[in-house]
């Protein structure tokens, strides 16, 4: 590993929290300097509002040496450790490739960690994430952490489905819920990263709210992507193409964007069906798509055709399926031919 020269300012990064993020910051600077810093956090919220950026930008405001207006200096000897991703006193406990879940081996070393006297400034920051990537066994490992805490250690437990930690470790934690800031707030700072972007007001909407979801998906082609997509499956209910024809246009797409997209258009198709209004349709761009299947499949296919889109999103998702490709194209077949039984 290279040598960390602490002179060069250059070297450090400084993690900023969100401008939709400054009530838990205020609470847990707040409760630091008062002492009363619990010894696990649970941050919760849904996907792409930067939990994660927080707690790392959390980690380094508590362990820096300057902080500035409830900001790390970012030019501290600690700062730069951090900055070096080298600081005895911080720990991320994530998945490690190719493995999606964490290790029951990387909590047991998290556990010796936490025993040890801090070595800089006398705090010591663990950030695991995403905690529901814990089995049963890992998580009872860590409990007994959490139990049993080490004088000066705080735990920042990221996630985004929080129901699905034992009701033992959520216990233990204080939870920090992070809310879907409003567009007033978001619309501005994605101008700031996105200038010429002219549908950011639509992408934002498509993202359901969430504002790192639309510097993920910003692009012209992404757009184009989800016009092709709803079109195709509307070509394959109204019979105007074929599965292998819809399989052709699709093929190059992820797979579970393709299911994820389909989800979403049915779901629309399904409101615009109860009310006739345009104006129900939550995917806007793609209104014209979503009202022909709506106007030609009957509502009970429509929802065979959900069960069977959300089925197909969780074997996507999930650790075991070996071939995404063969599950798409098998979709596909089973729409164009009606036969949706769900396995
Ligand atoms: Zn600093």
């Amino acid at each position: 590993m290279a040598q960390v020269d602490l002179a060069q300012p250059e070297l450090v990064t400084r993690p900023e929290f969100y401008p939709w993020q400054t009530l838990p910051r205020q609470q847990i600077a707040r409760q630091y300097r008062q002492d009363k810093l619990p010894h696990a956090l649970l941050l919760c919220g849904q996907a792409d509002l930067g939990k994660r950026g927080f707690a790392s930008a959390m980690a380094q405001l508590l362990l820096c040496r300057a902080p500035v207006a409830e900001k790390a200096c970012g030019e501290c000897p600690e700062c730069a450790l951090i900055g070096a991703g080298t600081h005895p006193d911080l720990r991320i406990v994530q998945p490690e490739a190719p493995s999606k879940q964490i290790k029951i081996d990387q909590i047991r070393a998290l556990i010796e960690w936490s025993g040890h006297t801090a070595q800089r400034n006398g705090l010591k920051i663990a950030i695991i994430h995403p905690a529901e990537t814990m089995n049963n066994a890992t998580s009872n490992a860590l409990l007994k952490c959490l139990e049993e805490p080490a004088g000066s250690t705080l735990m920042m437990l990221v996630t985004r489905q929080p129901a699905r930690l034992l009701p033992t470790i959520r216990s233990r934690c204080q939870r920090v819920n992070f809310a879907l800031p409003s567009p007033e707030l978001v619309l501005p700072w994605l101008a700031e990263r996105l200038p010429d972007n002219q549908n950011l007001a639509l992408l934002l909407n498509i993202a359901g709210g969430a504002p790192l979801a639309v510097l993920n998906h910003h692009d012209e082609q992404y757009l184009e992507r989800r016009q092709v997509i709803a079109k195709s499956l509307a070509a394959l209910l109204t019979a105007e193409s074929s599965a292998a024809e819809a399989y052709s246009r699709l093929a190059a797409d992820e797979p579970v964007m393709v299911v994820n997209l389909m989800l979403e258009v049915v779901a629309d198709a399904l409101r615009w069906q109860v009310s006739e209004v345009d104006g129900t349709v939550k995917n806007q761009d793609l209104a014209g798509n979503v009202k022909v299947i709506g106007q030609s499949v009957s509502k009970d296919f429509l929802f065979r055709l959900l069960d069977r889109l959300m089925q197909e999103a969780r074997q996507l998702s999930s650790t075991s399926n070996p071939s995404p490709q063969l599950l798409l194209e098998a979709l596909l077949d089973a729409v164009s031919h009606r036969q949706l039984e769900v396995f």
